[in-house]
């Protein structure tokens, strides 16, 4: 099969022929239609966390296909189920998290594109116990955002604890921020769209923000939105510069909760009298366990949230890193297999 392989980390990535994985017992092999290109593959193929991946290996978890074969004791799902092989690849299903819908936090699990072979692969191996199931009617290249773009927003969200018809404010409006938009909506929050550009302001207006900030001037856009709302019950920051991070809980009100997604190098700076004194919770939030994922997906699904999308090919995998790392790409890039 053809993939694209990881061979040192920092190195571009090499179209290589390589082995179709073969399933073993508790497996399932799936066949990739789509799947899209996260910052994290970049991160992951550069080394640049501090656990490292090991070389060589094919980043991807965004993987979405059909399953053609079964491993002995795989019983729950079909030949030709259309799945996505998110993320959390497998979690151990034993250790205090796993026992309480925490998989994502579990100490043993395997990641898919880091740990263990993943998406940029015409075929993937998968536990099917961890796999996403893509809703009739949403195509694989809309589908395939949804396994991290998707989840991660939408877990964000819930963990913002904005309730519906409270305001919620969404801090960057890019490939994360866009989603978070439309989840936000279709859960019935109020939401304040903040970013520095204009454009990406009248993105958020199109998809259905309920109010703009623009963010370029950070004391400004806390002004505004304490006057406007008395602050926003929640928030989730997707954008990637620590000055938003910083911002945003100006942005909250008293017993406001931020819930952090974007992963920016470094640390902002926490002002410890306004957290205690406005009982405020700053709180990270890593992708979205299987309940959260398939949820993501079933709004999809029923088209109350779409990615923005645009295919390419395998191939040009490096070309689309270093957009990605210029800042180049808005909405999401989906490598589509179909025209490998
Ligand atoms: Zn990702
Ligand atoms: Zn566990």
């Amino acid at each position: 099969m053809k993939a694209a392989v990881v061979p040192q980390l920092g190195s571009p990535l090499e179209i290589r022929e390589v082995p179709v994985p073969e399933v073993t017992p508790g497996t399932v092999l799936i066949r990739t239609h789509a799947c899209g290109v996260c910052h994290t593959d970049l991160h992951a193929a550069n080394g640049d966390w501090p656990l490292k991946p090991t070389v060589p290996f094919i980043p991807g978890h965004e993987g979405v296909g059909e399953i053609v074969a079964l491993g002995s004791g795989v019983d729950f799902v079909k030949l030709g189920s259309r799945v996505g092989v998110p993320w959390l690849h497998t979690a151990c299903g034993r250790c205090e998290f796993c026992q309480t819908g925490w998989e994502t936090l579990c100490a043993r699990q395997q990641c898919t594109g880091y740990t263990i072979n993943g998406g940029f692969a015409e075929y993937i191996l998968a536990d099917p116990n961890y796999l996403g199931f893509l809703p009739d009617g949403l195509d694989y290249v809309s589908a395939a955002p949804i396994l991290c773009a998707g989840v991660t927003t939408y877990k964000g969200l819930k963990e913002s604890e904005v309730r519906p018809g409270e305001w919620c404010a969404i801090v960057g409006i890019g490939g994360l921020g866009h989603l978070a938009v439309q989840y936000a909506k279709a859960m019935g929050m109020k939401v304040c769209a903040v970013a520095r550009s204009n454009e990406k302001l009248d993105l958020a207006k199109k998809l259905g923000a309920d109010m703009v900030v623009n963010s370029r001037d950070t004391s400004l856009a806390i002004q505004e939105v304490q006057d406007k709302l008395g602050g926003v019950h929640g928030a989730l920051v997707t954008a990637v510069t620590n000055e938003a991070f910083g911002m945003t809980i100006g942005l909250l009100r008293r017993k406001g909760t931020m819930a952090l997604v974007g992963l920016p190098p470094g640390d902002f700076p926490t002002p410890i009298f306004d957290v205690v004194l406005k009982r405020l919770t700053i709180r990270g939030s890593i992708v979205g366990n299987r309940k959260d994922l398939q949820e993501a997906l079933d709004f999809a699904g029923e088209k109350k949230v779409a990615s923005h999308a645009k295919t390419d090919k395998l191939e040009n995998i490096n070309q689309i890193f270093s957009d990605l790392e210029a800042g180049k790409i808005n909405g999401r890039i989906v490598l589509d297999f179909a025209n490998l």
